[in-house]
């Protein structure tokens, strides 16, 4: 039986794991088969307080594996396959293996969208990305497009503009999803134009990227546009299949938390991308994967007895 159970080796999930073993707390980490989340996926990082010359995303997550493990959790590199937050203790399976915790912290994070075109896997992290905060500094004074017509294509394109020499919107409809505030900002933006009805056919370059194919979808034209970067910004899908049906979703899938990190059911917590669709930071999902710990701990001093 564990005190808590942490499910995802995010930034989120390792930081949870780290408090709640210095709280004196058995816990177990369920890391997943393809443990370190989303910076696995980036390469330098340079706004994670601490590291003044950058540090490559999966260095980062190597660090913060081995500082979780120094407090000596148990960790699965293994997925979780179900959860039973019904009954008490709480149940969580791991491959054959069902585990008990009085708490449970769940960091499985949240997954960016990709277009899905081969083109764009060869250049991610060469010239395609999908977070401006994380690499719009590598393209100070050059020209970028983002791709989407939602909350985050606005907010990275504005953001993007403030760095870079232009930015290009491409849509595949003539009208944004977004919010009328961000599509205002964006659109009165003297920097940032968009391409509209269009999607990207590929992504062009040797080593980087050089500039995308567009087909324009109400005339079928093929276009080239130079550029050096771009930003996929379509949507993010929390990983929460397995939750389905224990807690309450929103309809985008994250876990809905009532105050900071707790869930519907008391004893269990949501930290990181899973239920912020706001922040997505490497150190705010740290930040929250603190505070469920914390929270997880002030739970179980209140209802269970030493
Ligand atoms: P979203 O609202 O689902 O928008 C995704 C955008 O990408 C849509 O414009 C969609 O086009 C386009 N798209 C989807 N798949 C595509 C594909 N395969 N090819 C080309 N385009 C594609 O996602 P989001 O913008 O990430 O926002 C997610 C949630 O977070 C929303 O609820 C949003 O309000 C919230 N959010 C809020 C803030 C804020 O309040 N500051 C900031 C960011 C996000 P269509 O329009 O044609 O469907």
């Amino acid at each position: 039986m564990y005190d808590i159970i942490v499910i995802g080796s995010g930034s989120a999930g390792y930081t949870a794991a780290i408090y709640a073993c210095r709280a004196g707390r058995k816990t177990l980490l369920v890391a997943g088969s393809v443990s370190g989340g989303q910076l696995m996926l980036t390469s330098d990082v340079e706004n994670f307080p601490g590291f003044p010359d950058a540090v490559l995303g999966p260095e980062l997550m190597e660090r913060l594996r081995k500082q979780a493990e120094k407090f000596g959790p148990d960790i699965v590199y293994d997925d979780a396959s179900r959860v039973g937050f019904q009954t008490r203790p709480f149940e969580v399976t791991v491959g054959e293996k069902t585990h008990q915790g009085k708490a449970v912290i769940i960091a499985t994070g949240a997954s960016a969208k990709w277009l899905s075109i081969p083109s764009e896997t060869k250049f991610r992290g060469k010239g395609v990305s999908s977070c401006a905060t994380c690499d719009g500094y590598f393209f100070k004074d050059k020209e970028v497009v983002v791709v989407g017509g939602g909350d985050t294509a606005m907010e990275e394109a504005t953001f993007l503009a403030n760095i870079t020499r232009k930015v290009t919107v491409i849509h595949r409809r003539d009208k944004l999803r977004a919010s009328q505030i961000l599509q205002d900002r964006a659109s009165k933006n003297p920097k940032i134009s968009f391409i509209w009805d269009s999607v990207v056919e590929e992504v062009l370059g040797d080593n980087k990227v050089t500039g995308i194919q567009i087909r324009n979808l109400t005339t079928g034209s093929e276009t080239v546009l130079k550029t050096d970067g771009v930003f996929i910004a379509i949507g993010y899908e929390p990983n929460t299949s397995i939750f389905k049906g224990q807690l309450e979703l929103d309809p985008k899938g994250y876990i809905v938390t009532k105050s900071e990190t707790e869930t519907g059911i008391p004893g269990v917590f949501a930290a990181g991308d899973v239920h912020d669709f706001k922040y997505r930071q490497a150190v705010t999902a740290a930040a929250d994967g603190c505070k469920a710990a914390i929270d997880a701990d002030r739970f179980l001093s209140e209802h269970y007895s030493l």
